[in-house]
């Protein structure tokens, strides 16, 4: 087959200025920490330090809750709801003016693809920001009696995988509840949260209403922790998912957990094949399987399975790794050494326990972390690559008969995030949608996003919505 090549068509990092260090922003304003405890963020794809970035230790997250509590007391609280919904759509405005140096930076920081932080990420974030801009005035609307009320102070703490769009996740419906915030980033992934900390003055929020302290898991812990907290909103592992649960259940916080996945794509056999295998691919290897509601197990008909894996396989050897702001790239960098390190581990566990393990032709670039698209077959429900998130681009491929078989399989995983199914057949899609227990079920496509639809899982994926009317509730007294 005559392949296409690409010449490369790098995006220009010249929109980005990047600072040599950035301080925490609290009350408005960057400032150092009390003990000058710094990290260095790095670029995944080169390993180059990009920026050093301030540690907050507890007396600076005590100083963040402080300006928030001010700012929810005299400012953000008593606001009228149409004057709130002003700011937000100031953010959300000057997000999409800055939309480009925004991708760029997200590029640099977390190694995903440009085309996927331009055309998913950027554009998200504003399209949350203006859809809770729109319910700041019409909060009494959204079935939560004739005057909801704000909670107070919300600690929030966000991963790596979506660095500004969990952070839009995050402070968009907090701000438009009333509510005042404290967000952690993830230490690998800071430098969006704090390119938003400028456009929150370049908005002229008033001080204190958002606040940004940076640091590891000691940081979020003293902040999730903080007695002067009222709400505590997390994304992340199911593991410090438990330990903030833990931590908050003698108090009065309201907590949400959105933690992670190994979500079922289920292909029955009158699925048009091609359009299945695309959804497989973003499924899986859109942003580099990073995703908690990641496609991580392919459930395929048994009638099919020599089609779709064939098809795959042909997919596969498409698929382009390379330089994140490379326009023509289709797979990054792995976030940081550790995940890469998590991911060969678990891929290593996979070929002992007896599954096969194939990747197409790649070449990895010698700096920096990579993965190459990795299919396992030969996967059976005991084995631990189809049991635990990997959250890279690994897909466990498993077979089913029957749509009873499809059902059991799929739900047979501590977890229950999301869900795809692929069928010509409206009532099976139907009849598959209300047996499995995903938070999301998508069907004849995977991994979409929009701000009016909630997302959230059950069982050991977490508790509570976030998105759609349903994510105002997390931020509202009700
Ligand atoms: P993590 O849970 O360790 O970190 C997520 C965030 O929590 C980060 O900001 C981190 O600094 C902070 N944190 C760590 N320990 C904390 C503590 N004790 N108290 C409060 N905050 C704390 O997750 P990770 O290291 O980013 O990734 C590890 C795994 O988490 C991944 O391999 C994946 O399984 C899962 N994950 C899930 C999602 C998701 O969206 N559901 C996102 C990222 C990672």
């Amino acid at each position: 087959m005559p392949k296409f090549e690409y010449a490369p068509a790098p995006e220009s990092r010249s929109i980005v200025s990047l600072r040599e260090s950035y301080g925490l922003f609290i009350n408005g304003e960057f400032g150092p920490s009390v003990d000058g405890r710094a990290f260095k963020t790095i670029s995944p794809a080169t390993e180059e330090v990009l920026a050093e970035v301030t540690e907050a230790g507890p007396a600076d997250v005590d100083r963040a809750v402080t300006a928030a509590r001010k700012a929810y007391e005299h400012t953000w609280s008593a606001m009228p709801g149409r004057e709130r919904a002003k700011y937000l759509f100031r953010i959300a405005r000057i997000v999409q003016e800055r939309a480009r140096e925004l991708a760029v930076l997200e590029s640099l920081d977390n190694g995903k693809p440009i085309r996927e932080s331009r055309d998913v990420d950027i554009p998200l974030v504003a399209a949350h920001f203006f859809y809770y801009a729109g319910w700041a005035d019409k909060l009494e609307y959204a079935g939560y009696g004739p005057a909801p009320r704000p909670l107070g102070v919300a600690g929030q703490v966000i991963p790596w995988n979506f660095p500004l769009l969990m952070l839009a996740w995050k402070i968009a419906p907090a701000l438009a509840c009333g509510n005042t915030v404290v967000l952690k980033p993830a230490e690998t992934t800071p430098l969006t949260a704090l390119a938003f900390a400028e456009i929150c003055q370049q908005a002229d929020l008033p001080p204190g209403v958002v606040n940004i302290v940076t640091g590891a898991g000691e940081t979020g812990r003293a902040l999730v922790e903080h007695p002067g907290i009222d709400k505590v909103a997390f994304t992340g592992s199911t593991e410090v998912g438990k330990q903030i649960a833990r931590a908050c259940a003698p108090t009065r916080k309201k907590v949400t957990l959105e933690l992670g996945g190994k979500a079922a794509n289920v292909v029955f056999e009158d699925a048009p094949v091609d359009q299945a295998v695309e959804g497989i691919v973003n499924g899986i290897f859109f942003n580099q399987g990073h995703v908690c509601c990641a496609g991580s197990r392919l459930l395929v008909q048994e009638s099919v399975y020599d089609e779709v894996l064939a098809s795959l396989r042909r997919r596969l050897a498409t698929l382009r790794l390379g330089d994140p702001l490379d326009k023509n790239t289709d797979v990054g960098a792995i976030n940081s050494a550790a995940q890469l390190a998590k991911i060969r581990e678990l891929s290593e566990v996979g070929e002992a326990e007896g599954a096969h393990r194939w990747s197409p032709p790649c070449e990895l670039p010698v700096k920096g972390f990579w993965f190459p698209p990795t299919i396992f077959t030969g996967v059976s429900q005991a084995h631990r690559i189809a049991r635990e998130e990997i959250f890279g681009p690994v897909l466990s491929v498993l077979t089913f008969r029957t749509p009873a078989e499809a059902v059991e399989k799929a739900n047979n995983t501590p977890y229950g995030l999301s869900a795809g199914v692929w069928t010509e057949k409206g009532s099976l899609i139907l009849w598959m949608a209300s047996r499995l227990r995903a938070g999301v079920v998508w069907a004849n496509t995977f991994n979409k996003f929009d701000p009016t639809s909630p997302f959230g899982g059950y069982k050991e994926s977490g508790y509570g919505r976030e998105g759609g009317r349903h994510g105002l509730e997390a931020y509202l007294d009700v």
